[in-house]
């Protein structure tokens, strides 16, 4: 468990002077690693060695087995978490747990249960059996109840840096590769989202298309901005990703022309590409960016996508004589 150290060892101190509260909420970006923490910290509760977790003893041979009885955990499937989801979890409390000290359970998503499941949850969280700890993760705590809020400790996810990302990146995958800084970047503190788009191929050759294409519109007066939409339309469900990708590009451009130094480009696996495009003003850079700004702006006002996406293609291709 890699960049929210701070948050598991202040966990663990918890355990260790047995000051562990009865409920937790786990606030947060989705991605950043709140579930991840959650199992951790499940796994440190239901551990019996001082060297916790020790992953040899019985309690924590099942829960890696996935079958130890003292922990369970809701994953949101439908649009919300119902209250009989809720009631089935909480009918095996009143039974001690079996081989831990703890009952461990975890509610993801817990901003998405009804207010039905919220009510059942609130009678176990204002008397609970005294080996039970709840914890609920949470995008925003704007939909759970106050009544809940106020019996849980609430521990506040944020997005992790830089060098947090790169580090799960290599625990993960190995040595670093030419593209990360573009992931990481991406990113934006999400390690979730990091991971998803290392391992999506289909992601990764749509940014080089993109890229290829973005240079090829702004140099070549010749280049057809219509062939590029078929891109757009071809993958329309990653329009945002693809609004992005170019945005990267002339944020990279105009980073080279002031500073001139490769290493601080997004897309330096790609520099050549940008280097290419060096000689471009930065007034023209600029509405290259307003472009892309304005078909955004224009698609979340429900503008429409082909109309939006071809001027804006046209006005990329035309910033330097508007
Ligand atoms: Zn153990």
């Amino acid at each position: 468990m890699l960049g929210h150290q701070r948050i598991i060892s202040a966990l663990r101190t918890a355990i260790q002077k047995d000051n562990v509260s009865h409920a937790y909420i786990f606030e947060g970006p989705d991605g950043v690693g709140k579930r991840a923490t959650a199992l951790k910290f499940a796994s440190m509760l239901m551990c019996r060695e001082d060297q916790f977790p020790c992953g040899e003893c019985k309690s924590c041979q099942l829960y890696r087995e996935a079958s130890n009885p003292d922990f369970q955990e809701i994953i949101q499937k439908d649009k919300s978490i119902s209250v009989e989801e809720i009631r089935n979890i909480l009918k095996g409390l009143v039974i001690r747990p079996l081989y831990s000290d703890y009952k461990v359970i975890i509610i993801n998503d817990a901003d998405t249960m009804t207010i039905q499941a919220q009510n059942a949850l609130l009678k176990s969280l204002e008397e609970p059996p005294p080996y039970v700890v709840f914890i609920l993760t949470v995008q925003s705590l704007a939909a759970v109840a106050q009544t809940i809020r106020s019996r849980c400790q609430r521990i506040l996810f944020n997005r992790l840096s830089h060098e947090d990302i790169m580090e799960i990146m290599e625990s993960k995958y190995g040595p670093r590769q030419s593209d990360w800084e573009f992931i990481v970047s991406y990113a934006d503190g999400v390690a979730g989202t990091a991971l998803e788009l290392a391992e999506s191929p289909h992601s990764l050759e749509l940014r080089e298309e993109v890229l290829e294409f973005t240079s090829r519109l702004v140099s070549d007066r010749d280049a057809d901005p219509f062939k590029f939409y078929e891109t757009f339309e071809k993958n329309n469900d990653r329009v945002d990703y693809i609004l992005h990708v170019i945005l990267l590009y002339f944020r990279d451009l105009l980073i080279y022309k002031e500073t001139g130094d490769t290493s601080l480009l997004i897309n330096s696996d790609k520099k050549d590409m940008i280097i290419r495009n060096v000689e471009l003003s930065f007034s023209h850079i600029i509405k290259c960016i307003q472009a892309v700004w304005d078909a955004r702006r224009g698609l979340g006002n429900n503008a429409n996508f082909q109309l939006a996406i071809e001027v804006m293609l046209m006005k990329i291709q035309k910033a330097d004589n508007a």
